[in-house]
Formats: C-alpha cells, sequence, structure tokens
C-alpha cells in the first residue's frame, strides 16, 4: 500500500492522512513504553495484537450504540478511523484499585471500589499527564459541562461493556483509560470514543489466578509482554484462523 503523508507520531501509534476527507489510518507500532517513556522496548507482534483487539472492542461498542471513531480495520497492523478533534484528556476508569490511585490513596491493589471511579487527567507528556478536576476542565476550556456530561456516560457505558466481556473470557476488568474525541457534522459536534482500546490502556487480571494480562507486565517485568496480550486474544477468540494459540507467527 502506497505511504501516506504522516500527521502525528505518538509512542505506540502512527497516524497517516486517510484515503478519503475526515479520515486516518492508525498504524499500531511494536514500540513499547512506560513511566512518560522513562522505559522502552520493541515487543515483537504488540502492535498487530494491539489492533487486533481494538478492533474488536470498538466493534463490540458500535454494536451495542457507543459511538467511536473506528471505521474498519485496514490490514494487520493499519485501521482507517475518523478524524477528529482529540479533547486533551484521559479518562480512567477504575474497578478495583491498582497503579496511580492504589499509590495514592494507600489502597492494597486488587480491593473492589465501592463503585467506578472516574479520574482525569490532562494529557501533557511534559508534565506527565498530571490528574486533574473538572474544576481545572471547565476554568481552562478543555470540555463544556455538557461535554463533561457525554464523557461520563460514554465512559461508564465502556467500562460496562468491558466488564462484561472480560468477564465472559475469565478475567477482571481492573481499570482502563480511553480517549474522546468530536467529530464534526457541519454544525453539530459529536463525541465519540478515539484512540485504541487495548491492554496497553487496560488492567486486565484473570479471575482465578490473578496472572496479569496487561501492560503492566512491561512495566514490572512480569514476563512476556507478547503472550499476555496473545492470551486475551485468544480467550476473545481475535486471532487469525490458524495462527497457533501458544504463539502465534504474526505478519506484518
Ligand atoms: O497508572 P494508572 O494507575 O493511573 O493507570 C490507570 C489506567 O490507565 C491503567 O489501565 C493504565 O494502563 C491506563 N493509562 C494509560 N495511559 C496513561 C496512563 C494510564 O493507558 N498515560
Amino acid at each position: 500500500m502506497a505511504r501516506r503523508k504522516k500527521i502525528y507520531e505518538g509512542k505506540a501509534k502512527t497516524l497517516y492522512e486517510g484515503p478519503e476527507p475526515g479520515t486516518i489510518v492508525q498504524y499500531f507500532k511494536d514500540d513499547a513504553t512506560a513511566f512518560n517513556a522513562q522505559k522502552k522496548d520493541v515487543i515483537e507482534g504488540k502492535g498487530v495484537l494491539n489492533n487486533l483487539l481494538s478492533e474488536y472492542f470498538m466493534l463490540g461498542l458500535i454494536n451495542i450504540g457507543v459511538p467511536t471513531h473506528f471505521l474498519r480495520r485496514l490490514n494487520m497492523r493499519e485501521q482507517l478511523v475518523r478524524s477528529c478533534e482529540i479533547i486533551p484528556l484521559e479518562v480512567i476508569v477504575r474497578n478495583f484499585a491498582a497503579g496511580s490511585l492504589a499509590t495514592r490513596l494507600g489502597i492494597e491493589e486488587g480491593t473492589q471500589l465501592p463503585r467506578p471511579v472516574v479520574e482525569y487527567c490532562y494529557k501533557d507528556d511534559k508534565l506527565g499527564d498530571p490528574l486533574v478536576t473538572e474544576e481545572h476542565i471547565a476554568a481552562f476550556g478543555w470540555a463544556s459541562q455538557q461535554d463533561m456530561d457525554d464523557i461520563l456516560s460514554l465512559a461508564l457505558r465502556v467500562n460496562d461493556f468491558l466488564s462484561g466481556v472480560m468477564y465472559g473470557v475469565g478475567i477482571k476488568l481492573i481499570d482502563f483509560k480511553i480517549e474522546i474525541g468530536r467529530v464534526f457534522d457541519g454544525d453539530f459536534q459529536r463525541l465519540v470514543v478515539a484512540d485504541e482500546i487495548s491492554p496497553d490502556s487496560c488492567r486486565l487480571w484473570d479471575i482465578e489466578t490473578g496472572q496479569k494480562l496487561d501492560k503492566d507486565v512491561f512495566r514490572r517485568d512480569l514476563g512476556s509482554l507478547t503472550d499476555a496480550y496473545t492470551e486475551v486474544a485468544r480467550r476473545l477468540g481475535v486471532l487469525p484462523k490458524g495462527t497457533a494459540p501458544a504463539k502465534p507467527t504474526l505478519i506484518n
């Protein structure tokens, strides 16, 4: 496929101009980063797995009526998405304490929270994506009150969907991060789930064993990240037919 004009290169994905106006090609790289890119590696096959998994989650969301930017997967590493204006917030939903919440509030990892807790971080690598309140979001004009109502509703719908899907394959959804984009139809603005949903941006623990099947495997040096993501993909049935379950040969 002819190379397109590069629009943006992020830590895990590169964005190219899409074939039609208003579309973007998301290319999933094998690069893994953690702790604001202080820890880096290339994990062979990660991009392929995240492309397939994100497609699976986005299609599931679309099927239950949650709007997303996803249009279609193009190949093993690329998907076509609607171009949108990303709201500069990381929207985090937590069902169980882990990671920064466990550290910040001194709650033991794995403790079930009384209800899903939604947090917002300001997307800025230089600042390390700091936690912000709705007061900051309103004061600095990152999103309106109507946007915030819609974002909360989207985040909780994604949480219910993802929790259920993961529970069905014996995995507990501890927490996740999504990004929200604005798409414009004439003067009308809609919010959609954008970016990606993959084990890079979720915490997923096996219900029986508590084994971590997400990016914490890389962050905390717990073993093979490819094996963990392959296990999630295998349980969800998203690996291409004929792929060996244990260690797939991942084609570019
Ligand atoms: O590190 P923390 O506990 O705040 O992360 C909460 C959730 O958000 C985790 O699932 C993590 O993978 C995700 N996250 C992310 N990108 C970030 C920060 C957090 O995907 N920049």
